[in-house]
């Protein structure tokens, strides 16, 4: 094969350097190959290695991008303008596929959580944010995750692997799906907004996560302006400037912690980029200005980073690195045997007060769907959420 993918070749290992290696394209078990996920360049690929000729293959392509990405279609028999005759051809040869669902929960606050699985039986999930004006969907990178951050759920998890593109832009067409949104339109939509939030580091499957985010933002299908999508990092501060260049997406830090010892802690990927390199690249973050800030997420850690010189140490940095930002306080959200509690609601509010005092906006988070484990950082494989006594041991169950 000659064609190139998203699901093998990409970044897997905690490491920035990205290697660039030969993709062979998905071939699922039933010898299809699944066409969601794939480029126009790639689909007119797989269509000329399955027998049409080049001009033949380069009107299907259209015609086949126009009724996935813009009518949602599943299935060829429902693409009118294909010929008859052809459908059939191409449902031997090709499926469009979605996520399996495994569960689809939604809270008492109107926030949906679907537990996803693979192909190959991996557990991940995303998350719906209804409010009054928006909606934003919380998308899955990777199942598990390499940072590790000492408050997170998923960090508990180890890597298992990266989602391929079809994985990553899959969660935004069964979003869609069930939110009832095809054709595509540019009004009127429940679901407006995509975040990069979900479990895993984006930064560390850049390829597949740039390559689906331009699946989302295509004019043709899908067609969600690059100013609806935030890409949040933990701070993989080599992939930071790459990311603003080939995506151009919103940027979103994961800071939680103003000094060294506190941020090596939390989140331990600051031993390799600390915080002065982090706010450095953020400062140069393309397109970043005062219209298009960037975001500092900073979940509230009772007795930990909370404290009122943490505030003004914050507001320091970020004068200091003139950055046009803007700051989201996290309330922490717990886990069962999470090590950390979250700050009392006084504390919050004074931290907030002394950032926008200084003229930053800090708004507090409104955490969201915490009745059915949705909120930041609770996501996890259902397997992993088990007791480990409940997973290790039968008899137990
Ligand atoms: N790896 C990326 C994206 C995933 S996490 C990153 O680190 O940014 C999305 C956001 O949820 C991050 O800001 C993360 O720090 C935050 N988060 C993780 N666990 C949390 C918890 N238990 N309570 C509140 N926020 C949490």
């Amino acid at each position: 094969m000659t064609l190139t993918s998203s699901l093998s070749g990409s970044l897997i290992s905690g490491q920035a350097e990205v290697q660039v290696a030969p993709r062979i394209l998905p071939t699922r078990q039933d010898g299809r190959i699944d066409l969601l996920g794939l480029s126009r360049d790639q689909i007119r690929q797989a269509l000329k290695e399955a027998g049409l000729e080049e001009k033949q293959a380069k009107l299907r392509t259209k015609q086949l991008w126009h009724w996935m990405y813009n009518r949602g279609a599943v299935e060829f028999e429902v693409m009118t303008d294909i010929a008859k005759t052809m459908r059939p051809w191409l449902a031997e040869r090709f499926v469009i596929s979605r996520p399996e669902v495994v569960t689809a929960q939604i809270s008492v606050d109107g926030t949906r959580k679907w537990l996803l699985k693979t192909d190959d039986g991996h557990d991940y999930e995303m998350v719906f944010i209804p409010d009054a004006d928006r909606g934003t969907l919380c998308v899955s990178s990777q199942i598990g995750c390499t940072l590790n951050c000492r408050f997170c759920n998923t960090g508990t998890m180890k890597l298992v692997r990266n989602l391929s593109v079809g994985e990553i832009v899959g969660q935004i067409m069964l979003a869609r799906d069930s939110l009832g949104e095809w054709p595509s339109k540019p009004e009127g939509r429940l679901l407006t907004n995509v975040v990069m939030m979900g479990m895993g580091e984006p930064l560390y499957n850049f390829d597949n996560v740039r390559d689906a985010l331009k699946l989302v933002m295509d004019g043709d299908g899908i067609a969600l302006s690059r100013r609806r999508i935030t890409l949040s990092t933990a701070g993989v501060v080599p992939l930071m400037a790459r990311a603003g260049e080939e995506m151009g997406v919103n940027l979103a830090v994961s800071l939680h912690a103003v000094t060294k010892t506190v941020r090596d802690e939390i989140v331990p990927i600051n031993k390799k980029y600390g915080i002065e390199e982090l706010l450095a690249a953020c400062a140069a973050y393309p397109g970043v200005n005062n219209a298009r800030r960037i975001t500092f997420e900073y979940v509230m850690l009772k007795d930990k980073n909370d404290s009122e010189e943490d505030a003004h140490e914050l507001v320091r940095l970020l004068r200091y690195y003139r950055l046009p930002a803007k700051v989201n306080l996290i309330p922490f959200n717990a886990w069962p045997e999470s090590p950390y509690e979250c700050s009392p609601a006084e504390r919050i509010a004074r931290f907030s007060d002394i950032i926008f005092e200084a003229g930053i906006s800090a708004p507090v988070r409104r955490t969201r769907g915490q009745d059915i484990m949705a909120a930041c950082g609770q996501l996890k494989s259902a397997a992993e959420r088990q007791p480990r006594s409940y997973v290790q041991d039968p008899s137990n169950s």
